[in-house]
């Protein structure tokens, strides 16, 4: 099992857009590749605030709507990461093998974990009912090992 802060490996999008013939408009191109280098997951502003260092005039609807087409490409994915940061969501370039999030809903740590159960769950669910598992999202949430090792706070007493 892999247990990472973000995992490194992230499939090499732009060669993904191409292979599947899609017209490689700049935008789409920009923000795949925004989000393979990032070393975290980004909402949608911070996706377009760092796109824009190439695109200037670029907008936040039409970040969503790339968002949107690359998703249904399975070429990133969306994660709501517990809410923990308010009802935005996140988006991250995916990885060949999936994995599983954590949120820590004390700090907001974000764990991915990457393990051959997962892989197993997905061969045994498609196998046992003849599906076929083109999406796997799994999102955890708790306290993270860091918070747990703490002695628990006494409440915050107001002044
Ligand atoms: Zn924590
Ligand atoms: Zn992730």
């Amino acid at each position: 099992m892999v247990l990472a802060k973000h995992l490194k490996q992230r499939r090499p999008v732009t060669r993904e857009l191409q292979a599947r013939g899609l017209r490689m408009t700049a935008q789409r191109k920009v923000i795949a590749e925004v989000l393979q280098k990032a070393g975290k997951h980004l909402d949608a502003p911070e996706v377009l605030r760092r796109a824009r260092q190439q695109l200037p005039g670029l907008h936040l609807a039409t970040v969503y709507r790339a968002l949107e087409s690359l998703k249904k490409l399975g070429i990133i994915d969306e994660l709501d990461l517990m809410h923990f940061r308010g009802t935005g969501h996140y988006y991250e370039a995916r990885t060949d093998k999936d994995h599983m999030h954590f949120t820590c809903q004390r700090c907001g740590s974000v764990l991915e974990i990457q393990t051959p159960l997962f892989e197993k769950l997905k061969a045994q669910i498609e196998g046992r009912h003849g599906l076929s598992i083109r999406v796997a999202r799994l999102e955890l949430g708790g306290i993270c090992g860091t918070c747990a090792a703490k002695k628990e706070k006494p409440e915050r007493i107001s002044a």
